[in-house]
């Protein structure tokens, strides 16, 4: 109830929290789904690695400066929030490229069926990795996707990998992991799950809920800058013997890293139930008021806050424009096609003030037709 969501949010300082993120002058940044802002510990600590690291000891730095150890050691971090097994987490490459592990890991564990399930709501990049190790591995795989509700009863005994987004990027929908992965696993199916929208968003308990692998990005709600390594983690049960080092591919983006461990100093602090509670707590409110102030504007992320991650979303023909007029006047969120305006909720860094003049800003927009201007109608190259 209400009380232990309190006793829960006590445990962190959301204000204290927040004082650690640099946030443009003005900017009401309801993105951090997409882009988390910088820590402001980042900037001096990549600068240190550069001078004194690489600057200074060179070679030696993947000694000395532990740069070789930093891919698992940061990786562990992350995997307390992902309820993973410590040792069972890498960092490194990008997120399609850890898809794409994982998915052929996956697949190799069930070598004589031949259908990847997934939804139609996953986002493209993973559908694409799929259709790539397909066409590299030719035998006669295929990709089935059904919509999101439907696959439950989609898990049949010709599927050898269940791949979904545990958070739909679109619409916030979230998947039941637990369940999803239960009722796989009875059929012998394998399942790959792409936490980019949740690692950071909310609690996860991955060896709770015995998922096989896992994979997600840390410069979306984790803040680890543009650019920043995906992970990816392995089941203790299918990783014995060569351990999870196997999953490492090229160097280490060190300087990355060092952002990223900047990071990582502020989220060694959250409890993630805590952060949660308040997630959901602003979400509730922005739902309510954008309701209440813009009949236009429909709710597209789902009403029951258990079945939403941290995001919320509305549907408009005119969305496009919408969030022109929206970071035109301070509030950045961000479109996505075809109709879909997206508020990314992190209470990391967003307070409840700026959640309520988010909506008045949107209120008034909304009401004096504000986006409907040709410099609000332009496409730009990334929405
Ligand atoms: C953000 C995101 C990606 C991005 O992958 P990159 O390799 O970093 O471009 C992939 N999958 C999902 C589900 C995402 O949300």
């Amino acid at each position: 109830g209400a009380c232990r969501d309190v006793d829960r949010a006590l445990r962190v300082d959301f204000a204290a929290t927040k004082a650690l993120f640099h946030l443009p002058e003005g900017m009401i940044y309801l993105d951090g789904n997409s882009l988390g802002p910088l820590p402001k510990a980042a900037a001096a600590r990549v600068a240190q690695t550069v001078t004194d690291e690489w600057g200074e000891m060179l070679i030696t730095g993947w000694n000395k400066a532990g740069w070789m150890a930093q891919p698992e050691a940061l990786a562990d971090r992350i995997g307390r929030l992902i309820g993973a097994e410590a040792g069972h987490v890498v960092l490194g490459d990008t997120l399609s490229i850890k898809v794409y592990q994982a998915l052929a890991a996956a697949l190799d564990l069930n070598p004589t069926r031949r259908v990847i399930l997934s939804d139609s709501g996953n986002f493209p990049s993973d559908l694409y990795m799929a259709e790539g190790l397909i066409g590299a591995l030719d035998r006669e795989h295929d990709l089935r996707t059904v919509a999101p509700e439907a696959v439950m009863d989609a898990l049949s005994d010709d599927v050898a990998v269940l791949m979904l987004t545990q958070v739909d990027y679109r619409t916030g929908r979230l998947h039941d992991m637990a369940a999803l992965t239960k009722a796989a696993h009875k059929r012998g199916i394998v399942t790959v799950w792409d936490l980019a929208h949740s690692a950071g968003a909310m609690p996860v308990d991955l060896a709770r809920c015995h998922a096989d692998f896992a994979v997600g990005c840390t410069y979306k709600y984790l803040n680890g800058g543009p650019g920043a390594p995906a992970f990816i983690y392995v089941a203790p049960r299918h990783s014995a013997g060569t351990g999870i080092s196997r999953m490492r591919v090229g160097t280490p983006p060190v300087l990355q890293m060092a952002a990223l461990d900047a990071a990582m100093d502020i989220w060694d602090h959250v409890d993630m139930q805590a952060l949660r509670a308040r997630a959901l707590a602003f979400s509730e409110i922005l739902i309510a008021g954008v309701e209440a102030a813009c009949p236009d504007l429909r709710l597209a992320s789902p009403r029951d806050p258990a079945m939403r991650g941290s995001q919320v979303s509305f549907h408009h023909p005119q969305g496009y424009a919408i969030m022109q007029a929206l970071i035109a006047h301070g509030v950045v969120g961000d479109f996505r096609a075809p109709d879909i305006i997206r508020f990314g909720i992190t209470p990391l860094f967003i307070d409840e003030d700026e959640i309520g003049r988010a909506i008045d800003i949107l209120a008034a927009i909304m009401r004096d037709g504000t986006w409907d201007q040709p410099q609000f109608r332009t496409r730009a190259a990334v929405t």
